[in-house]
């Protein structure tokens, strides 16, 4: 069973969590920070533990047991998903309407303590915040909310203001490779401190990614299989290789912005690759229709023209 002690490389928010038990847990903590940086694993952490019968997620005791099936009943998880409101008579599991009229008004099952964990409280939607706000402006002594989200800023100051936040940071490469055992120093330079994207470079895509750049870099006809490859390669097609994480199409396409700059890095015209890299990656998170083959194209053309230039 994880515990807090094995959070690495998250100084503050160990620090903080370690100063809060049972009796003195604040009604809202609200854990922020890039994605990748443990904030799911110390909210499962922190709430194993004060789950514990002898308060040390000692994997043994009866709570333990019950928390290690997923099935305690003062744990409530709600899904990586929206949250609404629900009907007000006969409101859908995980809602807010659902949560207040059937768990929240009554008192823990086991222990002193229940907790519920929103893991996406962005997609917390309004009128569910609404009600959800009411509930934390006059906390019942007996539940406490974990809110999980990337960016403090992505939540209401209202909701801020009623929580204590815990800060997640990019983690030191260190720590990246304890937890991971990736010691390949390239990798861990593309992970930047986080493990959001370890999946991806521990599949074999990242592999043919990067053999297929560094083809198109030697030689014109393969520059041109690699944009042939990258457009043959549909949402659908990517998801296979990580049966286990759902990456979106355009993070999958900005790592491979990522990989082209990182082999760019050694080029003579690194400078003028960097640019057009950039200005591709720059581009593509604005959702335009059709704007993404016209930001492909660009991009190759550009790449084109710089790596196999006319000597004379
Ligand atoms: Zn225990």
């Amino acid at each position: 069973m994880k515990t807090l002690v094995d959070m690495k490389g998250q100084k503050i928010a160990g620090e903080m969590l370690s100063r809060y038990h049972s009796g003195n847990i604040p009604p809202l903590l609200i854990f922020h920070g890039p994605d990748g940086t443990g904030k799911w694993s110390a909210a499962e952490a922190f709430v194993h533990q004060n789950l514990c019968d002898v308060g040390t997620a000692c994997g043994s005791c009866p709570s333990c047991r019950k928390v290690m099936r997923g099935e305690h009943a003062d744990f409530i998880q709600f899904p990586e998903a929206k949250t609404a409101i629900g009907d007000e008579e006969d409101p859908a599991p995980f809602t807010i309407r659902w949560l207040l009229q059937t768990r929240i008004c009554f008192t823990p099952f086991d222990g002193e303590l229940r907790f519920v964990l929103f893991p996406r409280a962005d997609l917390i939607l309004n009128e569910a915040e609404t009600a959800l706000l009411k509930t934390l402006e006059e906390p019942p002594d007996h539940s406490r909310f974990i809110f999980i989200v990337s960016d403090l800023e992505l939540l209401k100051p209202t909701v801020q203001s009623r929580g204590i936040a815990i800060p997640f940071q990019r983690m030191p490469d260190i720590s990246v490779s304890e937890i991971t055992g990736e010691t390949n120093p390239e990798i861990l330079e593309l992970l930047g401190g986080s493990l959001h994207l370890y999946p991806f470079f521990q599949s074999s895509l990242y592999h043919e990614m990067k053999e297929k750049i560094q083809e198109g870099f030697s030689h014109p006809m393969s520059l041109l299989e690699l944009e042939k490859w990258l457009h043959s390669q549909d949402k659908k097609h990517f998801s296979e290789y990580f049966p286990e994480k759902d990456y979106s199409y355009d993070e999958i396409i900005d790592i491979f912005g990522m990989i082209l700059l990182k082999e760019s890095s050694t080029h003579p015209s690194r400078n003028e690759l960097n640019e057009i890299v950039f200005d591709f990656k720059k581009n593509l998170h604005r959702d335009v229709p059709g704007l993404f083959p016209y930001l492909t194209g660009r991009l190759f053309h550009n790449l084109m023209a710089v790596l196999f230039r006319s000597k004379n």
